[in-house]
C-alpha cells in the first residue's frame, strides 16, 4: 500500500533542460517510477541521444516536440500546447533548465546577468505559468522547481546565479500561494554540489574539490541519481499536502558551518 504512494504509472512529465546532467537523471528516475517523460533542451540532436538511453518511458523526440528554448515565452506556450495536444495532459513539470556563469560581480557583464536571470528565473515563470494554466482547470498537478544550495548561501564569482536561485525559492512559495487552492503542489529541490557539466570547472580545480569534501558532512560530491528520491516524492501522491517547500539534497552542507 505504502509503495503505491510513489507510483507514477501513466503520468506525463515534462523535465526542462533534460538532455544531460541533473535533468536527464531526474527524467530517468521519473520513468523508473512509471511516468512517461518529455525531454527538453535547445539541441534536438542532443535530445535524441539522451532519449536513446532511456527506453520506452521517454516520449519520442523524433518530431522535435521537446526542443524549445525555455527563455522564449512564445516558444514555451507553443511547445506546451503541442505537447498536450500530442501526448496528453502534463501532470508533472520539473523546471530544471539552468546555467552558471562565473565572474566577480564588479566585472559581471550586464548581458550575462540577463542571460542568467532569463534562463534560471524567467523560464520558471514562463513554463510554470503555461503549464499551470492547464493544470488549474483540471484541479491537479505537480510542479518541481530546481533551486540550489545557492538559494541559501553565496560563494564568490556567482552572485547573479545566487540571486536567481534565491528568487526561484521565493517564486516556488509564490506559486504555492496562488495555485495550491487549485489542487496543485509546487515545491523545490535544492541540490548541493553534483558532478555535472555545469560544475566541471569546480571538479577540475583541486583546491575547490578538497574544500568541498571537507565542507560537506557526507565528505563527497553528490551523484545525480541521488536527486531522484526527492523528485519522485514531490511528483507523487505521497506529497499531496506538501506545498511551497524546498528539499535540500546536499550531503548536509547547509546544516553545518
Ligand atoms: P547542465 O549544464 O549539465 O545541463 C543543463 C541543461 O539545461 C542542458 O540539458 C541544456 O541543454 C539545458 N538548457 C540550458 N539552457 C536552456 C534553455 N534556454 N532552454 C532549454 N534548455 C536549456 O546543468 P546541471 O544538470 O548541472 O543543472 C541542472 C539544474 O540544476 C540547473 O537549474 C542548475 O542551476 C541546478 N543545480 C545544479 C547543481 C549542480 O551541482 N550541478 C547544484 C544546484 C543546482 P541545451 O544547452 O542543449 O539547451
Amino acid at each position: 500500500m505504502t509503495s503505491n504512494l510513489f507510483d507514477l504509472t501513466g503520468k506525463l512529465a515534462l523535465v526542462t533542460g533534460s538532455s544531460q546532467g541533473i535533468g536527464l537523471a531526474l527524467a530517468r528516475g521519473l520513468i523508473e517510477a512509471g511516468a512517461r517523460v518529455v525531454l527538453n533542451g535547445r539541441d534536438p540532436a542532443r535530445l535524441a541521444a539522451a532519449a536513446a538511453g532511456l527506453g520506452d518511458g521517454v516520449v519520442s523526440p523524433a518530431d522535435g516536440i521537446g526542443a524549445f528554448d525555455v527563455t522564449d515565452p512564445d516558444a514555451v506556450e507553443a511547445a506546451i500546447a503541442r505537447i498536450e495536444a500530442k501526448c496528453g495532459a502534463i501532470e508533472i513539470l520539473v523546471n530544471n533548465a539552468g546555467i552558471q556563469r562565473r565572474t566577480t560581480l564588479e566585472e559581471f557583464p550586464v548581458e550575462t546577468w540577463r542571460e542568467v536571470m532569463r534562463t534560471n528565473l524567467d523560464s520558471v515563470f514562463f513554463v510554470g505559468q503555461a503549464v499551470a494554466r492547464r493544470m488549474i482547470p483540471r484541479g491537479r498537478g505537480k510542479i518541481i522547481n530546481i533551486a540550489s544550495l545557492q538559494s541559501e548561501a553565496a560563494r564568490p564569482t556567482i552572485a547573479p546565479y545566487t540571486a536567481s536561485k534565491g528568487a526561484v525559492k521565493m517564486l516556488t512559495r509564490g506559486m504555492c500561494a496562488d495555485w495550491a487552492k487549485h489542487g496543485l503542489q509546487i515545491n523545490a529541490i535544492g541540490p548541493g554540489y553534483f558532478d555535472t557539466e555545469l560544475n566541471r570547472p569546480l571538479r577540475e580545480n583541486p583546491v575547490f574539490d578538497a574544500w568541498l569534501r571537507g565542507r560537506t558532512p557526507a565528505g563527497r560530491w553528490g551523484r545525480v541519481e541521488e536527486l531522484c528520491g526527492a523528485a519522485v516524492f514531490l511528483a507523487s501522491r505521497a506529497s499531496d499536502f506538501v506545498n511551497g517547500q524546498v528539499i535540500y539534497v546536499d550531503g548536509g552542507v547547509l546544516s553545518v558551518l
